[in-house]
């Protein structure tokens, strides 16, 4: 029996952990001069295919979190491929016939995943989009492919031919067939994109979780770190393998057991290889990435997927001010050195792999 199952483990694993353990850590006790909301201002919504929860915690403000949400709406209805007149489905029907001007935000999201399609020489593609339609993980249709359709859909596939342009603001896929497809990036850019709102709004302490692309903005209240968990791929929601603590930072995790495909016993993923039209095959259940910025973790958690986990630590380790946690499929914990300091790996099941 054909079986697509998407949950939204990912979403709620990183928001049940901030609930978990911010929610804890807020209990800590502050100093008299430091104002400290009780509670949260928190709203959330089903958006992007995902659960968003953004939490305000020095503003009650309801109306300024209404805007923020207004502007993730804004950028779904851009972005998305799942609705009909989007920006991004006529620059998909444009392919072949002629270039699309879009806004300066989609331009520029854009500029960044195909920055990092080149940086992996194409194992992350942001033209990957008919190879993702082909599939359908996570929607009720999902199926395995015919050989045939893999291979007419894989020449399809290549960033190179992706052409941008700064001048007008426009882009132009060469091919007619070939389609962009921003899943595995946008919502690091929404989450970049709202923080930076919030901060322009005088917000010094939030939480922006975008179906598990969580950011942390500012520290806590009373300007401690946040304890930030990260999920068991093996295990139901909110249960971790350890947390880590900290301020001003993006937690994205791209894994095996969120959006996935079961058909005659195998089970498939949903981040495709464009050489294979497979989904990759290696040795992470789960990679998170600690980064800046949510669109540089957002790229980099799929990407980085793509290289398994030797390789994915070592590329990490080439990039200053990342940081990455790699889960094997045989619970064996990998780390940047850095987040070997600040990591507590407190889970029995698990324990800290070496090469
Ligand atoms: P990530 O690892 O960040 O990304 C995986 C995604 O990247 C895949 O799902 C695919 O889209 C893409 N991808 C696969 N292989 C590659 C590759 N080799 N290189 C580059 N990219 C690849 N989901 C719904 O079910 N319904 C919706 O209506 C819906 N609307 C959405 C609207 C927007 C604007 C966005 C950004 C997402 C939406 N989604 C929707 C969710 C989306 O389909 C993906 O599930 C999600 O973006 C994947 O994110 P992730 O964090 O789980 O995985
Ligand atoms: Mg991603």
């Amino acid at each position: 029996m054909l079986n697509s199952i998407f949950r939204h483990k990912k979403a709620l694993f990183l928001a049940s952990l901030c609930t978990l353990f911010v929610g804890v850590g807020c209990q800590t006790s502050s100093t008299p001069e430091t104002p400290v909301a009780t509670e949260p201002l928190r709203k959330t919504r089903f958006m992007m295919g995902t659960s968003i929860t953004l939490s305000l915690y020095d503003m009650q403000d309801k109306a300024l979190l209404d805007r923020a949400f207004d502007k993730i709406a804004e950028l779904e209805n851009t972005l998305s491929l799942n609705q009909d007149n989007t920006l991004l489905t006529e620059v998909n029907q444009n392919a072949g016939i002629e270039p699309t001007v879009v806004t300066p935000e989609m331009f520029d999201i854009v500029e960044k995943g195909l920055h990092y399609s080149a940086l992996t020489d194409g194992a992350f593609d942001i033209t990957v989009g008919p190879l993702v339609k082909l599939w359908n993980i996570g929607f009720p249709d999902a199926r395995v492919p015919d050989q045939e359709e893999i291979d007419v859909t894989l020449p399809l596939i290549d960033y190179t031919k992706l052409e941008l342009d700064d001048e007008t603001k426009s882009l132009y896929l060469e091919t007619p067939g070939m389609q962009l497809d921003l899943g595995s990036i946008a919502k690091g850019y929404t989450a970049d994109q709202i923080a930076s709102f919030l901060r322009s709004e005088g917000v010094e302490h939030a939480l922006i979780d975008l179906g598990g692309n969580l950011y942390t903005l500012g520290t806590k209240p009373d300007n401690s770190l946040w304890k930030v968990g990260v999920q068991d791929p093996y295990n139901p929601r909110g249960q971790i393998i350890g947390y880590m603590e900290i301020a001003n930072k993006s937690i994205v995790t791209s894994g095996i057991y969120e959006r996935f495909l079961e058909h005659e016993g195998s089970t498939y993923h949903h981040i495709l290889d464009p050489d294979t039209g497979y989904p990759f095959e290696n040795d992470i259940a789960g990679v998170t990435i600690i980064s800046d910025t949510s669109l540089d973790g957002d790229a980099l958690s799929t990407a980085i997927f793509s290289k398994g986990i030797i390789d994915g630590l070592d590329f990490v380790n080439t990039l200053e001010g990342v940081d990455a946690l790699f889960i094997s499929k045989d619970r064996k914990v990998y780390m940047t050195e850095h987040l070997k300091e600040i990591f507590v790996l407190n889970n029995p099941e698990f324990s800290l792999g070496t090469f």
